[in-house]
């Protein structure tokens, strides 16, 4: 069954708390965590601090996408918070290996994200390194925007390639997911 992890990027920022707590009783499998830096995208949401406060109010697993260049350097940070997952982009670390080895070092979940022009095989070599596998559907930086509809290939590749090759990788996909289109999105092979 496909799993659903909502962003709080679409929450009242003013009562985060009333927030997650409805998400948590909706049935959110995971709290998908949107983390901008004004860098890497062109917007700045939140970062660790404000992570570490609401890991206090739910025991729901953080997905935390990291939208930041050169996210290396706040790995640590985001694992004392409390992130259960966390996720960095292919084209904003030149280290790619060293950065997933490093995020699996602490004990979580390691995730690689990819833009919507960034080909799959760009992380053909962390293919057996990586937990989780995130395809950006828009261009990140702003929640609200339409899905791309060439996605509907990348995706399905890469299922294909997940199955194939019997990888124990997560496929999420992220960016104008709605409930019109969810369902044709889990059957190209999204988890
Ligand atoms: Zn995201």
């Amino acid at each position: 069954m496909a799993k659903i992890a909502p962003s709080l990027l679409s929450a009242d920022f003013a009562d985060l708390r009333t927030e997650i707590i409805k998400l948590e009783k909706g049935g959110a499998d995971y709290l998908h965590l949107d983390v901008m830096d004004g860098i890497y995208v062109p917007n700045i949401t939140f970062g660790a601090p404000v992570i570490k406060k609401i890991r206090k109010v739910t025991n729901i697993p953080f997905d935390v996408h990291l939208m930041i260049d050169r996210p290396e350097r706040y790995i640590k940070d985001f694992v004392e918070a409390g992130a259960d997952i966390i996720t960095v982009h292919q084209e904003a670390t030149v280290h790619l290996h060293r950065t997933i080895q490093e995020i699996k070092s602490h004990g979580v979940l390691a995730g690689v994200s990819l833009n919507p022009s960034t080909p799959l095989e760009a992380i053909e070599y962390v293919l057996n390194d990586i937990d989780l596998i995130l395809i950006m559907t828009v261009n990140p930086g702003f929640g609200g925007q339409s899905f791309i509809s060439q996605m509907e290939g990348k995706i399905k590749r890469m299922r294909k390639i997940i199955d194939e090759r019997n990888l124990n990788i997560i496929l999420e996909v992220d960016g104008g997911i709605k409930l019109s289109n969810a369902r044709d999105i889990i059957d190209w092979g999204a988890d």
